[in-house]
């Protein structure tokens, strides 16, 4: 692969029992770049996530992360921060027991950035709150401070809008903008809302069906002239609604 490519991904498959989920599926994320995984509810982009973690075995097809194959090199998992689906807590413990614990399962490390980042992302307030006083998009929230705490190179995100209301929906925009602009971080984050991972990202992959049917910069479509929902709509074909 690429050497500046941090993620790589070539053609995969995947089935659950006689379904194709994913269908020979390949796209490749260069360092830096803010990619847009779009695609309708059931188009397969939680599937090619979960399969960089390993947690969807593909039928076939290769990942490579930082230059590695995976599975096989366990300790690139470490440079990644994520959300996946729903972030799940232990509701009985506060938001600070939660990270702590998390900290721990990571080897103790980072345990001085938990406040910057539940700064950062409007929740230092609720540090002593147990998960069960949380509203749902608090704890979407929560979900990007923990993916955050580890400093990760590639930040991986699923639908991580959902359930945010809409200043919260701006403070995350102009938060991962931020930590891209700052840190260089590269992030992946899928999303049906086309119109606001537009606004972020510079590279979009479209998935429909559990195909990439495109892969293209933003300025690309920019120049074309259109809207991200008139490109979108021109790509994918009746039968898929978003
Ligand atoms: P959404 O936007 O709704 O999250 P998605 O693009 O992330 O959708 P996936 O969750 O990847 O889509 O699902 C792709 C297809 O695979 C769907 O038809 C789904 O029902 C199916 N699927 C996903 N996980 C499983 C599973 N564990 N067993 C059987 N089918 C599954």
């Amino acid at each position: 692969m690429l050497v500046d490519n941090v993620l790589e991904i070539k053609k995969l498959t995947k089935s659950f029992g006689t379904q194709l989920v994913l269908d020979d599926v390949s796209l490749s994320l260069k360092k830096g770049v803010i990619y847009g995984l779009l695609g309708a509810n059931g188009a397969g982009k939680t599937t090619i996530i979960k399969s960089i973690f390993d947690l969807v075995k593909p039928n076939s097809g290769e990942i490579y992360l930082f230059g590695e194959q995976m599975p096989q090199s366990v300790e690139q998992y470490k440079k990644l921060g994520s959300i996946i689906e729903m972030p799940v807590f232990y509701e009985n413990m506060t938001v600070e027991e939660n990270l702590l614990l998390h900290c721990d399962y990571m080897g103790g490390q980072f345990k001085g950035n938990i406040d910057n980042v539940l700064q950062n992302v409007g929740l230092i307030n609720e540090k002593k709150k147990k998960i069960d006083q949380l509203s749902v998009g608090m704890k979407q929230r929560l979900g990007l401070v923990r993916a955050l705490l580890n400093e990760p190179e590639l930040l991986i995100l699923d639908e991580p809008i959902n359930g945010l209301d809409p200043e919260g929906i701006i403070d995350f925009r102009n938060l991962i903008l931020s930590i891209n602009q700052t840190y260089g971080t590269t992030v992946l984050i899928s999303s049906h809302i086309l119109i606001e991972v537009f606004k972020i990202a510079d590279t979009i992959g479209i998935v429909a069906k559990g195909k990439l049917v495109k892969e293209v910069s933003k300025i690309a479509i920019e120049e074309m002239g259109v809207g991200i929902e008139e490109y979108y709509l021109s790509l994918v074909k009746e039968g898929v609604s978003i």
